[in-house]
């Protein structure tokens, strides 16, 4: 591994003009420590910083590679539509291909709307749902991250569970009010918020994995229990897929858990590596969007004509038959490969999956809500991290991430991560 010393200048000049040297703040390394990496290229697996070092990347721009980088088929419908140009601001065929191929998959998705972020289609969703619903309240989950919309950010996981924020100045609390919070896989506490604001709650949103508190899983009938209360109580279920969505199924988790939400987000691996996400669900909610009804939304590259494209190809690939077997297959042999090194270094860790999803948790329990994965040791996950990065392995530098597994990591490459998993706990449990 060369020193990252070209890397930390740029980093070092970019914190004088962009805030925090960034444009997401998980990027600048704070919760590992050490110089963030400056990428210069990716291709299959692999992720090259600009000072020519080579990475397995177990990121994966936050699960949109699914395919692993610059795949070609991707890249050369990528191309093919650049040459023809990359936004039109008016409607294509390519909106109505990639929505027929999405609303197969999740035939929930009666009707869909496509934005450029998944903050936008989580933000959309919650407003037609309010506006269905003539409700004001939403409930979320502790540790769950739907986007950085003002309803959504507090206990929300991810970037802030990174960074230690409860929740965002500059939300005027009468918009936090209206988000009533509950702990993962809790089904009473939302029945007591259900009791405690009858009639109000517009609709409970919910990733259907969590995964931004790192990988946590849903207990047994948890989330057909939601279903359940959602529909006695007159509000609206919304899955936020824009991770588990073409991620643990060609269905998303609606399919591998029978879930038949009323609307459902969509982002990450639906824009093949360019901002596409989407909002969508039943017909008779969906149609009081703009311009059917009278719920405002639009977008000056909404459906944009490149991430479309992407889109298309990269789902085609993803209906291949036994796509998610192979992939999954994969993420299980790394699963074993890190639960063995683990014994083997005496630490106490725990890793939580489903399909190619995955945390290594340095914590004493599988976590199975918010509380628990905050016990996590955040510590020794930032030792562990650098050691992994210094054997030329890229995991999520935030032990509330989750680590996404892609049809381009080769078995060698999953045999070398473990290897240098089993390195990296070795060295880690030997500073104690
Ligand atoms: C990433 C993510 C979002 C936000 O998507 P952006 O494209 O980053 O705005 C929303 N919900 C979940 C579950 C996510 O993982």
């Amino acid at each position: 591994m060369k020193p990252r010393s070209h890397s930390r200048t740029i980093f070092q000049q970019a914190q004088e003009i962009l805030v925090g040297g960034v444009n997401s703040p998980v990027r600048a390394f704070k919760a590992v420590g050490g110089d963030p990496l400056v990428v210069e290229r990716a291709q299959g697996s692999r992720l090259y910083d600009v000072d020519g070092n080579e990475y397995i990347d177990f990121v994966c721009s936050w699960g949109a590679m699914i395919l692993g980088h610059a795949h070609p088929a991707v890249t050369s419908a990528i191309q093919d539509q650049a040459a023809r140009g990359t936004s039109y601001g008016m409607s294509t065929e390519l909106e109505l291909e990639l929505a027929r191929r999405i609303q197969k998959a999740m035939p929930a998705m009666e009707m869909v709307r496509f934005v450029s972020s998944g903050t936008e289609a989580t933000m959309s969703a919650v407003r037609v749902a309010r506006a269905f619903t003539r409700r004001n309240f939403i409930v979320k989950f502790d540790g769950g991250y739907h986007g950085h919309a003002d309803g959504f950010l507090s206990q929300a996981g991810s970037g802030l569970a990174t960074l230690g924020i409860a929740s965002s100045p500059g939300v005027p609390e009468c918009f936090a009010e209206l988000t009533l919070n509950a702990p993962y896989n809790d089904i009473a506490s939302v029945e007591r918020l259900f009791d405690a604001h009858r009639g109000e709650i517009a609709a409970v949103i919910v990733e259907p994995v969590a995964a931004n508190m790192g990988v946590v899983l849903p207990e047994e009938s948890f989330l057909c229990n939601l279903r359940e209360l959602t529909r006695k109580e007159g509000a609206l279920l919304i899955l936020d897929e824009v991770i588990t969505g073409f991620r643990l199924a060609l269905g998303g988790a609606q399919s591998v858990y029978g879930i038949h939400p009323d609307l459902t987000t969509l982002g990450k691996i639906i824009g093949g590596g360019l901002p596409a996400a989407a909002y969508g669900g039943r017909a008779d909610v969906m149609s009081l969007v703009a311009p059917s009804g009278p719920v405002y939304q639009a977008g000056t590259l909404s459906g944009n004509p490149l991430a479309m494209r992407a889109g298309i190809e990269t789902l085609k690939q993803l209906e291949a038959p036994g796509f998610y077997e192979q992939l999954n297959k994969k993420a299980e042999r790394l699963i074993s490969g890190f639960r063995m090194a683990v014994a083997e270094s005496g630490l106490a860790a725990q890793v939580s999956a489903a399909g190619s999803l995955l945390t290594l948790f340095f914590a004493k329990v599988t976590p199975s809500d918010y509380e628990d994965a905050k016990r996590s040791d955040t510590q020794e996950f930032g030792a562990f991290f650098l050691e992994m990065l210094n054997r030329g392995v890229f995991l999520p530098p935030s032990q509330f991430e989750a680590l996404f597994v892609s049809a381009a990591h080769s078995d060698s490459d999953i045999d070398r991560t473990i290897e240098a998993c089993r390195e990296s706990l070795k060295a880690v449990a030997g500073r104690k």
